[in-house]
This record gives structure tokens, sequence and C-alpha cells, in this order.
């Protein structure tokens, strides 16, 4: 278990080293409210010198002229360690974040798995020959590491949202300067660790924390930087475009998202209650594929209301490194408050709390919500609208399968979807029809290392995930030799 009893620090890694850091700030665990860590902040200088190291690493033959399969077997072995240390990693991602033991410990095994992905895509990126019509001509198609890589992650699930731009990159060959969030970085800090064990040159992975204005803007508008892979809120994601009009980097932007749960009147009510509570209260609700929004036919609306909110009851809060936990904390007061804030104004414009929309009695200290169901008469309700990132299910209600996909489809956001119906033509009508990314089918939150993943409108530019995402982090380089 973490020790709690006394403030930890944790240390930034930098070059192949690891360090205080000359900044520091306080880290909460979110059960209590209690400081429980010192973090190193990483200032303008710190992150100066990160992309300096990931620069001089590029081209530093220990990295550049390793093989596409050493690369890979580097990556085989921090995959493995991960699969060592995922117990300690779980644990503080619990402690950091207050996300619960049991879904921390699920998600580093995941976490394993995209790195295994990705050491074995390392020997599979190719390039071409291409038949062009010059008799005397030999043209083919380099593909190269495109440079350094800035990875900005939100402090949800930090681990499993770095491997997805960690591995392509060193898989492509590049260098990456990764900054954790600044809530809950104690995980991602650790991991510095295991790739340092790994045995990864000085420089090619570097690992700060810090806070956005400064250690975030420094490192996505420097002009070293040639690639930045971006997760977090869409209104950070502007700030970063404008920031990255400094480098012109190429970048990807896995943003927030408002996502519908169809249910039909022909579903398998149980399995769809099931999957609507699973879907929203995961993570306590703080996952950006959350269903938050259910879209019901009226004919089914009471009874699977009524199955939702007992379920929603039934679930078990508590302490989140408990195993028995099925709900934690909020990882934040600032959550808790905002959360707060558009349930008071989605009552004011007509939704009905059904269910939740407190804190829970029992919980005096650290930031625990109720899971709360709001049954909402029109789309407007704030709640239906707004990424709450919480656990709060919004309910509207359709008639016919058009008004269900107007209803779906009315957000600015459109990272995943859910259809719940046993009518198959109709899944595959709505497969089309629904303006998202992802569109899962009588299931719900589904992921694989090799499917892409990342949405349309405000939800992102990009995918991650899958073999094109890999080539993200390469450039192209045309060779034409006269034979
Ligand atoms: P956030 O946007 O506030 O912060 C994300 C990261 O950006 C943090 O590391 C932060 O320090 C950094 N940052 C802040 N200002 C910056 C700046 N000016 N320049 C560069 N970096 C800056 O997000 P959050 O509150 O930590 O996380 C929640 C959001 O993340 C939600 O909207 C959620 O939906 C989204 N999210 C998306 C996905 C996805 O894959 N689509 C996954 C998880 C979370």
């Amino acid at each position: 278990m973490v020790q709690t009893n006394t403030v930890q620090r944790f240390q930034q890694y930098i070059d192949g080293e690891f360090e205080d850091g000359s900044e520091h700030f306080d880290s909460v665990n979110p059960a209590t409210g209690e400081v429980w860590a010192r973090m190193p902040a990483a200032g303008a200088a710190d992150v100066d010198r990160a992309v300096r190291a990931a620069h001089r690493a590029l081209n530093d033959p220990a990295w550049a002229s390793l093989t596409a399969s050493a690369r890979g077997k580097l990556l085989y072995r921090l995959a493995d360690l991960v699969a060592q240390h995922a117990l300690r990693l779980a644990e503080l991602e619990t402690q950091d974040t207050g996300k619960i033991i049991r879904e921390t410990r699920a998600q580093i095994g995941y976490v394993a798995e995209y790195y295994r992905y990705y050491a074995g895509v390392a020997d599979k990126i190719q390039g071409a020959w291409l038949p062009v019509d010059k008799p005397d001509m030999e043209v083919t198609l380099r593909r190269e590491p495109v440079g350094v890589v800035a990875g900005v992650v939100p402090w949800n699930s930090q681990l499993f949202l770095s491997a997805v731009k960690v591995g392509p990159a060193l898989a492509a060959g590049c260098t990456i300067v990764l900054k954790a969030s600044e809530d809950g970085p104690a995980p991602l800090l650790e991991f510095a660790r295991l790739v340092h064990e790994a045995g990864f040159p000085a420089g090619v992975v570097n690992i700060v924390t810090g806070f956005g204005g400064d250690c975030g803007r420094t490192l996505t508008s420097h002009p070293l930087v040639s690639k930045i892979a971006f997760t977090g809120g869409p209104e950070t994601a502007r700030h970063v475009v404008r920031n990255s009009a400094e480098n012109l980097a190429a970048t990807s932007l896995e943003l927030g998202g408002k996502s519908p749960v169809l249910v039909f009147d022909d579903a398998d009510l149980d399995s769809a209650a099931n999957a609507v509570v699973a879907g929203i209260f995961a993570a306590t609700g703080q996952s950006c594929v959350a269903g938050s929004r259910l879209v019901v036919q009226r004919g089914i609306h009471d009874a699977l209301v009524a199955r939702l909110v007992a379920k929603a009851e039934a679930i078990r809060i508590g302490d989140p490194q408990d195993p028995a936990t099925e709900m934690g904390p909020l990882a934040t007061l600032r959550q808790h408050e905002h959360i707060e804030r558009v349930l008071r104004a989605s009552v004011e414009a007509g939704g009905r709390i059904v269910t939740g929309g407190q804190a829970p009695q029992a919980f005096a200290r650290g930031f625990y919500f109720r899971p709360t169901i709001v049954d909402c008469p029109h789309p407007r309700v704030p709640s239906v609208e707004q990424e709450l990132f919480g656990p709060v299910l919004s309910v509207v209600t359709f008639d016919t399968e058009a008004d269900a996909v107007a209803l779906a489809n009315d957000t600015r956001y459109g990272l995943a979807s859910g259809v719940f119906t046993r009518d198959l033509t109709r899944a595959h009508r709505l497969t089309r029809s629904l303006r998202a990314g992802i569109v899962w089918v009588n299931t719900y939150r589904a992921v694989s290392p090799i499917v892409p993943f990342g949405g349309y409108g405000l939800s992102g530019l990009g995918r991650e995930g899958g073999l094109d995402a890999v080539l993200d982090y390469t450039r192209t380089k045309s060779v034409w030799i006269r034979t």
C-alpha cells in the first residue's frame, strides 16, 4: 500500500536523470482532501532542457542507430515492467486521483497490452517503391520519425492516455517529452522509473509535470517540437493549437465528449441497463467516453429509468483503495463544485433529479458525489448539453428513430455513442447516421490497441490507436535516384 502518514516526494525525469525540481506543488488525496505528496513543478527552463535533451537523443546513435526490432525489444521490456509493477502503479493512481483500485488495476493490464502492441508494430512500419513513369528513375518512399513529440495528458487515466502517445512515438523512432497533469501526476512520475529500468537511452523519454499555462505552453510552443499529441478539454485544446502556431507542429487532439446511448423499445433492457450504468458511473463519470446522455424510447422510459435508479442506488461508494468499492470520489474539489453548479442550473431549466444530486452523507471528507440521474423534458437542459465529467446521467426521451438520431447528434461533441436494439437492420442504419468517432452496438466502452480511437467536432482531431495513428509519428521522404 502507498504510505500516507508522511508526505511523499516525487521527481521529474529529464535526460535520463531523476531530479527534485526547483519549484513544487502539493498533491491532494481526493478521498480525504489531505495533502499526501509533493510534486516537482517544471517551469519553462526545465521544459526547455527536456526538449533539448529529446532533440539531442533523436540523432544520437544510441537511439538513432537502433534497428526497428531493437526499439521493439525495448518496448516489450517496458510492457513487462509495467505488468510487473502493475499493483504499485495502480495504487499510486488510486491514491492521487481517487479512481478506484478495481479500475486502476484493470486499466494497467491494458496499458501493458498497448505497449506490447506498439512493440510489435516497430518493425512493421514500412516505406514503398513507387512505379513512376520514368524508366531511368528509381523512386522510393522512406518513413522517418517525425521528431520530438510533446505529449500532454489530463488527470484521468494518465498511464493509459500516455501509452497511446509514448508507444507509437518510440515504435516510430521519435523521442518524447511527456507532461503529466498537475492533478494526479504520481503514476506517470513513477512510470519514468520503469522507462529508465527498461534501458531507453537518456533523453529518449522525458517526463515532467507542472501547470498548463507555464509548463504546458512552453512545451507545446517549443521550436524543437515537431508533433503534439494532446488529450484534455476543448478549451485547453484551443490554447494548444494557438501555441502550435509557433512551431507549426502536427497536432492531434483527443478531447471531451457528451456521448449518447440510444435505447430502443426492443432492446434487452437488463443488458442495456447494465451497460448504461457502467457507461456513465465507471471512473465516477470522469471518462471522456462516458455515456452521459441516455436517449430512450418513450414506451420503455419508466421501466428503464426505474432499473437505472435501483442500480445507481446500489453502487457501493467508499475508500478507493478498497477492492470492494464500486465508486470513489471525484478527482478534485473543482470538479465537485462544477457538477453542483451545472445541476442547479439544470433543475432551474426543468430537469428533475430522480436520484443522487448531492454528496453522500456518510462521506464528510473527500470529493464524493452520489450517482445522479436527471430526467430532462428537453435537450436544452444544461446537464444534457455540457460535459460534466462526473457521475451524472441525463435522460431525454424520443418517439421515432429519426428523433433519436436528431437528439443524439444535437451536440458539438462527437466522441462515442451506443445503440441498444435487437433490430440489426436499424443498428446498421444508425452506425451510418450517428455523428461520432465510435459507435458501440449492444455494448459500450470496448477498446483495443488495434482499433482507432478519436472524435468528431469538438471531441478532437486525428486518431490514437491502430496502425494509421502510428504513421502520424512518421513523415515520408521521397528519394529519386537516376539509374
Ligand atoms: P485540461 O484540458 O484542463 O488539461 C489537460 C492537460 O493540458 C493538463 O496536463 C494541463 O496541465 C494541460 N494544459 C493546460 N493548459 C495548457 C496550455 N495553455 N498549454 C498546454 N497545455 C495545457 O483537462 P483535464 O481537466 O485535466 O481533463 C479533463 C478533460 O480531458 C475532459 O474534457 C475530458 O473529456 C478530456 N479527456 C479526453 C480524452 C480522449 O481521449 N478524448 C480522454 C480523457 C480525458
